[in-house]
């Protein structure tokens, strides 16, 4: 067991490792070529009956599984909502990975209990939540809206002296779930889990921008949860806030909001009006590995009624520890996990409340530029760009699926496809810190070559 205690020697080819990746990623292809792909065989190999070298064991990772990644720290990738990564959380990362601590309690490891706390204070103040709300730490924002909805049922059934965590929900009294058309299909997976059954929800029609229509809204009670959104997937938009979260409110119903990558609007004086009255929820997720480009795993669920959390949370046992400390666990469904408040904290901390709002207004205006010059080059533009989502079209269905797929195959951007308004799309989130206006004209000119591809048409517009 002990043959590589020494660990330095690893770890430094492993830095040596990094450094040539992250040198090399702007001169490389976005997406993985067809040989890097094929290459991926090379793992096929069966379980080793012996000690491997850990220098070669890293080797093989980085021969062959480098040149497979997708080149998502670069400035050109606008697949999905993946978000880059700033480089003092990547190394903050490092540092904790060294550290290996486990924030379950805060006897098992002070310093996550403290940096944890540091994170709740300076969320509730740049995002402008109520005094009182409480984060939990988590994956991503999948299981940060498995959380926020918990809290819900558990909150909203004991209101109705149902104890879930005692009883379950078999024989409970009916809670309704008012969600939009329009949500993400994490929240039906968590709905779904959370045992409110996916079929018995109740769907509100949304606009064409994909905000939930507010005078669809059936009158709530103090049975119900209602699902909004900040930040929709394919278009960005915000749902009415203000004018749904002040009624639904009055009338006792607790409010979730999923603010996967829309939340951080928040910190964006020049922008946050786009979420006005979001912090009249009564829970939220959100994701630190999106817009606000810490590593992965980062999710977070805050929430207003920290007894709602910590009560769906529960968690006993005759060895646990509690402490008047911050102990992480009240907060998630996990126990172990991954300090990832320490990465969380150093992004917080290097960018400050201002180099929040840069990053999040660059990325804004960067997509802006796109929709702009796009629209120049005779693309259509099928959404209203208010933040970082832009949907894109050609002049045919047929056109935008060969057009996408030679953007794809270029190396010089990568984009995923959508279908918006009954047609396919080309769909791109600008959610990179590293994403340069410079990128954005290059990226443009890809799409008028692949267009070119496809149509040979002179008149490309360029
Ligand atoms: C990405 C996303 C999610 C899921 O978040 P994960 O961190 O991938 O689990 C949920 N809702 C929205 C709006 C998203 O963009």
């Amino acid at each position: 067991m002990r043959r590589e205690r020494d660990s330095k020697a690893l770890l430094d080819q492993a830095r040596q490792y990094a450094f040539e990746y992250i040198d090399a990623i702007e001169k490389r292809a976005v997406f993985p070529d067809e040989k890097a792909i094929e290459n991926l065989d090379r793992f096929d190999e069966p379980l080793p009956e012996h000690w491997q070298s850990g220098a070669g064991t890293l080797e093989l990772l980085n021969a062959y599984g480098a040149p497979a990644t997708v080149a998502q720290t670069g400035g050109r990738y606008f697949g999905f909502v993946n978000g880059g990564v700033v480089p003092t959380a990547l190394a903050a990362r490092w540092m904790a990975d060294a550290w290996d601590q486990n924030p379950a309690l805060y006897v098992i490891s002070p310093v996550v209990g403290k940096l944890e706390q540091v994170c709740d204070n300076w969320l509730r103040d740049l995002l402008e939540m109520p005094d009182g709300t409480v984060a939990g730490y988590v994956s991503g924002s999948s299981t940060a809206t498995l959380c926020g909805l918990a809290a819900a049922r558990y909150e909203l059934l004991r209101r109705l002296d149902w104890d879930v965590n005692a009883r379950g929900l078999f024989d409970a009294p009916p809670i309704r779930v008012i969600v939009s058309e329009q949500a993400h299909s994490s929240v039906f997976k968590a709905l779904a889990l959370l045992g409110l059954g996916k079929d018995r929800i109740e769907r509100v029609p949304a606009d064409r921008q994909g905000r939930i229509d507010a005078s669809r809204i059936p009158v709530l009670d103090g049975r119900c949860l209602l699902i909004l959104q900040a930040g929709n997937v394919n278009t960005g938009a915000f749902d009415a806030f203000e004018e749904i979260c002040d009624p639904a409110k009055k009338n006792d119903a607790w409010v979730h909001v999923d603010g996967a990558f829309g939340l951080w609007v928040k910190a964006s004086p020049a922008r946050k009006v786009l979420a006005q009255g979001v912090e009249l929820a009564d829970s939220w997720s959100v994701d630190g590995h999106k817009t606000l480009n810490t590593p992965y795993d980062c999710g977070i669920v805050l929430c207003r009624q920290r007894d709602s959390l910590t009560a769906a949370m529960q968690a006993s046992g005759a060895y646990i520890q509690y402490s008047e400390h911050r102990d992480g666990m009240m907060h998630v469904p996990e126990m172990s996990r991954r300090a990832r408040a320490v990465d969380l904290w150093a992004t917080l901390r290097y960018l400050g409340r201002n180099g929040v709002a840069e990053l999040i207004d660059g990325m804004c205006e960067r997509a802006a530029q796109f929709a702009e010059r796009l629209a120049a080059c005779r693309f259509r533009i099928l959404n209203a760009v208010v933040f970082n989502q832009v949907l894109v079209a050609a002049d045919t269905p047929e056109q935008t699926r060969e057009i996408l797929a030679n953007i794809q195959a270029s190396g010089v951007c990568w984009c995923g496809g959508t279908q918006w308004d009954n047609e396919p799309a080309i769909r791109i989130s600008v959610s990179s810190w590293a994403t340069t206006p410079e990128d954005v004209d290059r990226s443009v000119d890809a799409f008028v070559d692949a267009r070119s591809k496809v149509l040979p048409d002179p008149a490309d517009g360029r």
